[in-house]
């Protein structure tokens, strides 16, 4: 049942139960004075009407008249006494019914409240008509969904977290085993292979840590102005020896005069270093990382563009989420635990910046671009 716009806001509602009220109060006052008047007052003074019509002398007459008033009066307020308390008790059945109904969205908004604090992420409330309340229960539907989605998070969290810690698990095990049953000798080799297993866990451990403090904004910054190209350079210098290593070169220029950044620097380098270890682990040899330190509108900009094997377009948009790797064995067998890029886009925005992906497709290289804030001017 549609109801006329006046009455899809609250107050309006109220005002109109209001009214009601004493409009159910006012016809119960009339009615009830109505039937008094007409049947109970008249007999009432049936009495005193028959003395005064009889009265043979003066003081009779004059007796008859007050004694006539007296009852009169008394008559009238007891009409008036039942009516007003048959009025209250009526105004009174009115008004809570009413109000029930005002109020029922609102009852219902408190149960799924509880339900959802119990961890019923699904429960949303059905949007009542009147404007005020239906604004309180799409927020509610709002938040609830948001916290659904959450949950869903944490849930797919452990799952991912559980899976990556499985797998060098799984291999220490394997040669633990190995070594008990004499499948694998004791020696160096066997030793070095185990020792990658448990490098790799603490570096999961290190990155997961990493990734629960930058997703939780638990990071402290030192923020401070600097010129950009020192600090790219330096980056890059670190992993100089690792690309010829490779047999990849890496090269850095510069398209504008080095800009000044607001950054700290320490997580700038962090992010630079995930960039060109990325790079130089998903490019081939002979191949070429090109590092550009340019200037736009009101960001510096570092773009780290690599010959190697690219990103299928279907895997771009996921490439920042954590664990997410494109090819799963490949990355896990170079080290990735697929949380690095997750963790220096959010370092970005930490600092007011933004990275981001591109590539032309699978072997056709990629382009990372970090965009930092300028510093202010003086
Ligand atoms: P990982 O530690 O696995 O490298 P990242 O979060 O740094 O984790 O990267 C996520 C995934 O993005 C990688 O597993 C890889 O599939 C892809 N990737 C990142 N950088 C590049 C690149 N330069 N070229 C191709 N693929 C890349």
């Amino acid at each position: 049942m549609s109801r006329h716009p006046l009455f899809s806001r609250l107050r309006w509602r109220i005002v109109a139960a209001h009214m009601l009220v004493v409009i159910v109060g006012v016809i119960v006052v009339l009615a009830m004075s109505r039937i008094l008047l007409d049947y109970v007052v008249p007999s009432a003074l049936a009495g005193d009407f028959a003395a005064l019509a009889s009265a043979e002398s003066e003081a009779e007459l004059a007796e008859g008249t007050s004694a006539l008033l007296a009852a009169f009066r008394s008559a009238v307020l007891a009409s008036v006494a039942v009516a007003a308390t048959g009025a209250i008790v009526a105004a009174l059945i009115t008004g809570l019914v009413l109000a029930r109904q005002i109020l029922h969205p609102l009852d219902q908004l408190a149960g799924s409240a509880r339900r959802v604090a119990a961890g019923r992420y699904s429960e949303r409330v059905s949007v009542p008509d009147s404007e005020e309340l239906a604004l309180v229960a799409s927020s509610f539907n709002q938040m609830a969904k948001a916290l659904q989605g959450v949950e869903e998070q944490r849930v797919t969290l452990i799952g991912d977290v559980a899976h990556e810690l499985r797998t060098p698990l799984t291999a220490l095990a394997g040669y633990l085993e190995g070594l008990v049953d004499g499948l694998f000798e004791p020696e160096e080799e066997t030793f070095d292979a185990m020792h990658q297993e448990v490098r790799r866990l603490q570096r999961l451990i290190d990155d997961l840590q990493a990734l629960s403090r930058v997703e939780a904004g638990q990071i402290s910054l030192q923020m401070e102005s600097q010129p950009l190209l020192p600090l790219v350079e330096l980056a890059a210098a670190s992993l100089l020896s690792q690309a010829a290593g490779k047999g990849v070169t890496l090269s850095v220029s510069r398209l504008a005069d080095s800009p000044l950044v607001h950054v700290d620097a320490d997580r700038v380098l962090q992010i630079l270093h995930n960039l060109l270890g990325n790079a130089i682990r998903y490019t081939p040899e002979g191949g070429r990382i090109d590092v550009k330190v340019s200037s736009r509108e009101r960001n510096a900009e570092v773009t780290v563009t690599d010959t190697g094997i690219g990103i299928p377009a279907e895997a771009l948009p996921y490439i920042f989420e954590r664990f997410f790797r494109v090819d799963t064995s490949r990355s896990r067998r170079s080290g990735g635990s697929g949380i690095g890029l997750t963790i220096s886009r959010y370092l970005a925005w930490a600092m007011g910046g933004e990275l981001t992906a591109a590539s032309t497709g699978a072997g056709r290289g990629s382009t990372f671009t970090l965009l930092l804030p300028l510093a202010p001017p003086d």
